[in-house]
């Protein structure tokens, strides 16, 4: 499903059999539709990926009318989302060399959203299998297990597909890692494109961003989303260490001496410790700080 100003266009699934009339001739594969009064009303939202019930198809026009929208499984605000179970994280081991800060900071702004986190190595070409190993030790000392592909060489490409089939996924990146050489290796017809989405977000404010749905021959969705590829540090201070596996594990063995503990120079703290990103994570907490002070800051009258 996509979503162009007023109009969104709907992927078809299925035809309820209340009315069969239109059982003899094939359907057009998408409708254009309009939201009813009553979704407007009630201010139900229809964002890429929802599912939808559309009333009276008209086949010829290729119109119709979305009259409910099913709940949603998951909900990404920014960039609007529905539906998708997992995030893809793109990076290169090469060119540009792989900065672990940068990664961090994308593994942080993917596991907030409450997704599936997969991260995904390409370029692989481009190191030695030993250098190649080192990297896999490193990532999985942080909680993850890194799939390692070529896009120019295709290795790691099926293995990719498996993961990729039926679910939508929200690919994610900085720019020049190989996110749309990927794509069009995925998707050889771009004409299975599903849609281009333009909308403005939040109230008043007049901020487009895109997100593209590609729709994969073996099944499956991926999500293209601009709006990924620059994450902020929007993650409160209480939050953020939940949103590191390593900081996940440390916490699932026991409790800290402080409920509010924020694993910094508190007593008897069992996150602060002997692990790489332990670093990475004091960095992102100082920020997370300041945003918070300077949103209350914004919020207070004086
Ligand atoms: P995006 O910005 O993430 O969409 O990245 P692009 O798909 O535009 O790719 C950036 C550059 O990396 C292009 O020059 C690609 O040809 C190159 N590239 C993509 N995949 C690979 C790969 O597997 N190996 C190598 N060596 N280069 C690649
Ligand atoms: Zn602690």
């Amino acid at each position: 499903l996509a979503v162009q100003a007023n109009f969104y266009q709907v992927q078809l699934d299925g035809i309820g059999d209340a009315s069969s009339e239109s059982q003899g001739n094939l359907p057009q594969p998408q409708l254009l539709c309009t939201r009813r009064t009553r979704l407007k009303k009630i201010g139900q939202q229809v964002m890429v990926g929802d599912r939808v019930l559309v009333e009276e198809p008209d086949w010829e026009g290729g119109r119709g009318a979305i009259a409910q929208v099913f709940p949603r499984t998951t909900e990404l605000s920014r960039p609007p989302v529905a539906n998708a179970s997992n995030i893809l994280l793109v990076f290169a081991l090469e060119e540009p060399s792989l900065d672990v800060y940068q990664l961090s900071r994308f593994l942080i702004k993917a596991e907030s959203t409450g997704l599936d986190v997969s991260l995904c190595l390409n370029k692989r070409d481009l190191i030695s299998a030993d250098r190649l190993r080192w990297w896999e030790q490193r990532l999985q000392g942080w909680g993850y297990q890194p799939a390692f592909m070529s896009v120019y060489t295709g290795e790691g490409l099926a293995e990719l597909r498996s993961v990729l089939s039926h679910q939508m996924t929200v690919v994610a990146g900085p720019s020049g890692v190989g996110k749309s050489s990927l794509i069009n290796q995925l998707i050889p017809n771009l004409d299975l494109r599903v849609g281009e989405v333009s909308g403005k977000l939040g109230r008043g404010r007049h901020t487009t961003r895109h997100v593209e749905l590609f729709e994969l021959p073996d099944g499956g969705l991926l999500a293209d989303t601009p709006g990924f590829n620059q994450p902020q540090m929007d993650s409160t201070p209480q939050e953020l260490a939940t949103y590191f596996p390593e900081a996940r594990a440390r916490l699932a063995q026991g409790n800290c001496q402080f409920s509010n503990c924020l694993h910094r120079d508190e007593p008897n703290c069992i996150v602060r410790g002997d692990w790489e990103r332990y670093e990475h994570y004091r960095d992102f907490l100082e920020k997370a700080i300041a945003y918070e002070e300077q949103l209350n800051q914004q919020s207070d009258p004086d």
